[in-house]
């Protein structure tokens, strides 16, 4: 119920205004977002790659409105790209995009301008020898996504898919997508979904994201299983066994700030364990999103305001 308020929270700009003027959010995003600036994101995945984990870095922001933005966001794709670049972070950081945060969702010809900008941040990416992962937004954008990925394939076919087990459709999606090379993270989705499209039960939610596990792992893609449940990753671990998968031939991804001690377990066991890295000033959604998903973030949120007064 919470989470489901807070979800919807996430989409409001009025709430967005109060939060996000409020001095104290700055100290409580800072426990799950690297910083500002391009620098803030290089100085934390350099950190993240020195432990042994890889990373995959998201410039904050979605739903862009106008054209000028969403070549801005573009821009500084590039530019973090090329930072990477620079550091040589690229053998172990990549970037992911939200495409309504570079043109999906302008009136028109989104989708084109997005798919555009997508060609040149996925350029750049295999310029400086990494990829890229379309991070996957509310159900009324999955097909589009998945035109744009199949688009971008052809030329870039390392660009990775994203899926949410929460969509009845995600099993039959994962069958499509599980062909060799194909890059797939399985999720179980962070947007508040109908129930004429979606699982409202997280039992229902946790029973799809076995199964479509399990057609990844069966399949010939490289999985990637971003959770934080104990379970599913205990699952996971079966599951790869069982389909006798190498680690290194899937691996498991989970957020910056989130189950820390966990991540460094993972990795030192010999997983690949990938961190997702946001970094940016826009970062209203992503954590209302964080605090749906998980009371105790709120908690700390609540508690931080609380000693500040
Ligand atoms: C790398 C990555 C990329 C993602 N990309 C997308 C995307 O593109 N699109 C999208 O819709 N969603 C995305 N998500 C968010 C995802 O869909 C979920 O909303 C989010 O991961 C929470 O689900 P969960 O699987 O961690 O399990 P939950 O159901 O939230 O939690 C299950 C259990 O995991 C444990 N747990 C969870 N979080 C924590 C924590 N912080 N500390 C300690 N224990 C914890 C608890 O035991 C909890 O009961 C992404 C998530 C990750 C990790």
């Amino acid at each position: 119920m919470l989470g489901r308020v807070l979800r919807r929270a996430s989409r409001s700009s009025r709430l967005r205004g109060i939060i996000e003027k409020a001095p104290v959010s700055r100290g409580v995003v800072a426990r799950f977002i690297a910083g500002y600036e391009i620098a803030d994101a290089v100085r934390v995945t350099r950190e993240i790659i020195d432990d042994g984990l890889a990373v995959t870095i998201d410039h904050l922001g979605e739903d862009t409105v106008d054209r000028v933005q969403a070549d801005a966001v573009t821009a500084e794709y590039l530019n973090l790209l090329a930072a990477l670049k620079e550091r040589g972070l690229t053998d172990r950081a990549e970037v992911s995009v939200k495409l309504s945060a570079i043109g999906q969702a302008l009136p028109g010809d989104g989708e084109k301008i997005a798919y555009d900008n997508a060609v040149q941040i996925c350029q750049a990416a295999a310029d400086a020898g990494t990829t890229v992962t379309l991070d996957m937004e509310d159900h009324t954008t999955t097909d589009s996504t998945l035109r744009i990925l199949s688009d971008l394939r052809k030329d870039f076919p390392s660009t990775g898919a994203v899926l949410q087990a929460c969509l009845y459709r995600t099993e039959e999606d994962c069958r499509a997508l599980a062909h060799e090379g194909s890059r797939v993270r399985l999720c179980k989705g962070a947007y508040s979904e109908p129930a004429t499209v979606a699982y409202q039960d997280s039992k229902d939610v946790d029973r799809s994201y076995v199964r479509c596990m399990k057609i990844l792992f069966g399949g010939d893609g490289y999985p990637m299983l971003a959770t934080h449940d104990p379970r599913l990753i205990e699952i996971a671990g079966s599951l790869a066994a069982r389909y006798r998968r190498e680690p290194g031939s899937y691996e498991y991804q989970m957020l910056y700030g989130a189950r820390p001690t966990e991540q460094l377990r993972l990795a030192r066991s010999g997983e690949m364990v990938r961190v997702y890295v946001p970094y940016g000033n826009d970062w209203y959604g992503y954590m209302m999103r964080r605090m749906a998903e998980r009371p105790a973030n709120l908690t700390f949120f609540l508690r931080t305001v609380a000693s500040k007064k």
